[in-house]
């Protein structure tokens, strides 16, 4: 029987629904949360996720402010622009939209960003924090989205084995950081695989579940994958498409219709995991705001 469809649209939609009561809360109390978005260039694939971004904070109440910098804006700029965003009261969530322009330091840009604010989740004392399990801070969107996603669709994590495919600083790491906590939610045996892995498929089959972010079309095969799993694709890939308007389709990392034959639960890309991200960024800059008034 083929895999259950893991639907992160849906759920996406009934955490939005639930930020939008969190923030007419806060509106009601005189804070409308506020969310900056500071996009450096014109890259093109920046400027959709950023104005998704923006539509998503409109339709749940939340003030979304874009900054659109040129390509050639000197890092001191940059950098001037976060203190005084920093210091806007208005202002509860700072995002910078990466990739920045060559010339700009990443990690100083990061740095900048008051923590307190930082509801993507890319500063060090946020990294830490949620390290160590303290959830005082803010935790990474989609780490996060796709945690809450198996929370939410009832899957059992304690005592199974979690393997994930990435290391990356914004999927693979804090992926892991989070499935292997103790507690509510996590609590999983977690084993993370990279490009050095020898054996890929021999980790991958150990999984009950398993979780796919390489931004590789298709890596995860029927084969790849144990019976009766479930199947977490974080994958963001276009790929030509003849039959499709602008000539590409979007696919994840996982062979979809091959794995859904095998898997118990699936996620869908697109309407899986993405969706989930933006419901999480939502979710931490209504936080950040309810935080203000503490
Ligand atoms: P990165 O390119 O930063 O990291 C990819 C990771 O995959 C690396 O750790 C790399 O290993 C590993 N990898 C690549 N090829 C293989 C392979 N053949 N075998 C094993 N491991 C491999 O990507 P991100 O983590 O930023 O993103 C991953 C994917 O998720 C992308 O498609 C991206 O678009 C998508 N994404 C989706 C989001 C969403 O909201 N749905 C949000 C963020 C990302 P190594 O470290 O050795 O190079």
């Amino acid at each position: 029987m083929p895999a259950e469809l893991l639907d992160g649209k849906r759920i996406a939609q009934e955490i939005r629904g639930e930020v939008a009561e969190r923030v007419k809360k806060l509106v009601a109390r005189g804070v409308t949360p506020g969310l900056s978005v500071i996009l450096v260039g014109d890259d093109a694939a920046s400027a959709v996720y950023v104005a998704a971004k923006g539509k998503a904070s409109e339709e749940v109440g939340i003030k979304s402010e874009k900054v659109r910098l040129p390509a050639d804006t000197t890092q001191e700029d940059l950098l001037a622009r976060i203190v005084a965003l920093n210091a806007d009261e208005s202002v509860h969530g700072i995002l910078v939209q990466f990739p920045l322009p060559k010339h700009i330091d990443a990690e100083q840009v990061i740095l900048a960003i008051d923590p307190k604010k930082d509801v993507d989740c890319f500063h060090p004392v946020n990294v830490g924090k949620m390290l160590i399990g303290d959830r005082d801070g803010f935790l990474p969107c989609t780490p996060a989205g796709v945690q809450e996603m198996l929370k939410r669709a009832g899957v059992k994590t304690s005592g199974k084995h979690c393997v994930i495919v990435g290391r990356s600083n914004i999927v693979g790491k804090p992926m892991a950081a989070l499935m292997m906590q103790p507690g509510e939610n996590a609590n999983c045996t977690v084993t993370v695989c990279h490009s050095g892995t020898k054996d890929l498929g021999a980790e991958t089959r150990r999984a009950d579940i398993l979780i796919a972010a390489t931004g590789k079309a298709g890596l995860i095969t029927r084969e790849m994958v144990k019976a009766g799993a479930v199947v977490v694709d974080v994958g963001m890939n276009r790929i030509p498409d003849a039959s499709s308007k602008n000539g590409k389709r979007l696919v994840g990392d996982v062979d979809f219709d091959d794995v859904r034959e095998i898997a118990s639960l699936i996620t869908p890309v697109p309407g899986g995991v993405g969706p989930m991200t933006i419901a999480m960024l939502l979710a931490n800059t209504v936080r950040s705001a309810e935080n203000s008034l503490r």
